[in-house]
């Protein structure tokens, strides 16, 4: 494979290296240590074990520090179109929809204005760390160039409020305001929008982009509300205890403090370096290390993307999603620690075909896993020996190491998180596994020892892959009154991951039951846009009103999802996360909440490209029938 991509410094890292010399033995103890890391961990109480932020924190999900509301009239008029939530998913979907002539749409959401997750999580070193040329969407339409290989999330929150400006969408926009009740309308065919500041209005069709990070939530631990000192969850930044800035202005009011922050998951590898920086102490309570890999951000050269030729983004981000999905392509056009993981993966599979005189087109997700199981080892040993180069002090370099497989949990890439407890004022509190104890009035509990605090920090996650009801704030009421969260009581069943029979022009738009490309959210976004503009237009073209899935398509579909077993991420033997429900066996309701179509994103994305362009509509009824049959 040749690589072509963005040019990378000198001075900057290669992406972390496989170890060579990892032997049979070497893979026989890791296996052992893993499966014992593993067993330490598992809690009986699971995806329940988490607590709301509400009643706990000054900052709760359902305050909003960034924006002032003013009061305003209520609403009680009727749209074409409504956008639940005003995220990428938003952004993404009418930007389509305005490409496609529609223009009579509304956009609702809680925050004060565009961003969705990066309006509201506004914690220091917040970035992304996929790739900004595909992470981005739109950036050819909108004419954004990304200062840097990975972008932090005030330029994310730029580019999207830049493409909320671009195609017009604030003219649409219904911020500050708090969805009450949704409800579907069989007379007039339409739904009943309800909102806690007195809305009352009517809406034909209605998309939800409201997640799956929209929902923070707490450390399962005693005491959590006896805390008397400042508190935050790094998705509610609360700048007015810390001093400083999203945009990596110094904390000033943390200077003398000793603060102390919970969790070491994706958002606290970013979020350490800056308080780290900034604390007069941090003391870093870790129940499970995160894996650490060499990022290797770097400026992108303005004349260098000012040269790729129109079209680019389109072929990037198909490069992106080949690699990503176990396929094979010539160029990798990101070069990243994601797709050099998969290329690792596949090109093992090749060598170990070639070397037991097998044909490599021929072998199937076994020998995928069996190639990842291999490389995995070699990987892990190096991020592992990694850990030890940059950490001085060897018991918190050892603290520091993750046991599990690269894609147990969500792999973290990351320049200056291990380089952080190099610092003096830098504590690793590694609790083994256990978490911390409990809170009091002031401080945290760990391996029986008090810390006394003067700021405490929550990076304890969302709820991620939670049931539809413990994931969202809102009810949404279909036909003869039936609740979504009744509907997918025995877990989520849709068509296509975006259709729900007796919820009629309804569209779910989000990661599962569809594409699922965890590791670039905002192509799925985008991609159903287009569905959604499609299915539109064909709808007006028909003269018809209502579009529903067959029963038919839904159970169908619900069986291709329950049918993928091809899966690298979590697993049994991992370490609990939400990756693999938290370590508890996984039945047909957790195989449906976090669902994915089982060829892989690049033939989920192939086959709905034909799907919405072939003109049949295949599984959906246009005011009760099929295309096919209408026509
Ligand atoms: P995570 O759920 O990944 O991490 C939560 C952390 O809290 C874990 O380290 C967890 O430990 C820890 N924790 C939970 N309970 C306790 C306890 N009782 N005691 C001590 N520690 C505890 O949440 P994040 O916010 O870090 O990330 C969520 C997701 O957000 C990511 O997976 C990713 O999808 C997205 N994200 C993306 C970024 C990007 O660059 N694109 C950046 C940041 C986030 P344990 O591991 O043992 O459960």
């Amino acid at each position: 494979m040749t690589v072509e991509h963005i040019p990378v410094p000198e001075a900057v890292p290669e992406q972390t290296k496989p170890a060579e010399g990892v032997t049979d033995e070497d893979r026989a103890a890791l296996r052992t240590r893993y499966l014992e890391e593993r067993d330490k961990r598992i809690r009986a109480d699971g995806t329940q074990q988490y607590k709301d932020l509400k009643g706990i924190l000054k900052l709760s999900d359902d305050k909003d520090p960034y924006t002032e509301v003013k009061p305003r009239e209520p609403l009680s008029d009727h749209v074409d179109f409504l956008f639940l939530g005003g995220g990428f998913a938003a952004l993404t979907v009418c930007a389509r929809l305005k490409e496609a002539g529609f223009n009579n749409m509304r956009i609702l959401d809680s925050g004060g204005n565009f961003g969705g997750v990066w309006y509201w999580n506004r914690f220091p070193g917040a970035m992304c760390d996929t790739a900004a040329m595909v992470y981005l969407p739109l950036l050819e339409e909108v004419g954004t160039r990304p200062s840097a290989k990975y972008v932090r999330g005030p330029e994310i929150l730029a580019h999207a409020q830049r493409i909320a400006k671009h195609y017009g969408l604030y003219e649409h926009a219904l911020f500050s305001t708090h969805l009450e009740s949704l409800t579907w309308e069989e007379e007039g065919q339409q739904w009943r929008v309800k909102t806690k500041e007195g809305d009352n209005f009517t809406a034909t069709h209605v998309a939800m982009g409201t997640g799956p990070l929209n929902k923070p939530h707490l450390p399962g631990v005693e005491g959590l509300e006896k805390f008397k000192r400042p508190a935050m969850h790094t998705a509610r930044w609360d700048f007015e205890v810390t001093g400083g800035g999203w945009n990596d202005e110094v904390m000033d009011k943390l200077k003398d403090k000793r603060v102390g922050i919970i969790g070491t998951g994706a958002t606290a590898v970013q979020c350490i370096p800056q308080l780290g920086r900034d604390s007069g102490e941090l003391f870093v309570f870790q129940r499970t290390a995160s894996a650490v890999a060499v990022r290797g951000n770097h400026e992108i050269d303005p004349e260098w993307f000012a040269n790729l030729e129109k079209g680019w983004q389109a072929k990037w981000l198909s490069n992106f999603v080949t690699l990503m999905s176990t396929g094979i392509a010539d160029v990798d056009h990101v070069h990243d620690g994601w797709t050099d993981s998969v290329k690792r993966i596949t090109g093992r599979m090749i060598q170990e075909a070639v070397k037991n005189g097998k044909n490599p087109a021929e072998m199937g997700f076994a020998d995928y896993i069996k190639a990842y199981h291999l490389s995995d080892d070699e990987y892990t040993t190096a991020v592992r020996a990694r850990t030890d180069e940059i950490v001085k002090d060897k018991k918190t370099a050892d603290g520091l190491k993750a046991w599990y497989r690269q894609y147990c949990k969500r792999p973290c890439f990351h320049d200056e998180y291990l380089e952080t407890f190099n610092r003096p004022t830098v504590h690793l509190v590694d609790t083994d596994g256990q978490g911390v104890e409990r809170i009091d009035e002031t401080g945290v509990w760990a391996n029986g020892k008090h810390y006394e605090l003067d700021v405490l920090v929550y990076a304890t996650g969302f709820e991620f892959s939670s049931s539809y009801t413990k994931r969202s704030a809102l009810e949404v009421y279909g036909r003869n009154g039936l609740a979504l969260s009744d509907a997918w009581g025995e877990g989520m069943k849709s068509y296509q991951g975006m259709h729900v029979r007796d919820f009629p022009n309804l569209f779910i738009v989000g990661i599962f039951q569809g594409a699922s490309l965890i590791s670039n959210v905002t192509s799925n976004f985008t991609d159903a846009g287009l569905t959604i503009a499609a299915m539109l237009k064909k709808e007006k073209e028909l003269g018809t009103k209502v579009i529903e899935t067959s029963v038919q398509a839904q159970d169908d579909w619900v069986k291709l999802i329950l049918s993928n077993t091809n899966k690298i991420t979590g697993g049994p033997e991992c370490t609990p996360g939400y990756y693999n429900n938290e370590g508890h066996e996984e039945g047909e309701k957790e195989r449906l909440d976090g669902g994915r179509y089982p060829h892989g994103s690049h033939k989920y994305f192939a086959y709905i490209d034909d799907w919405r362009t072939n003109g049949r509509f295949e599984g959906i009824e246009f005011d009760g029938q099929e295309v096919a049959v209408a026509a």
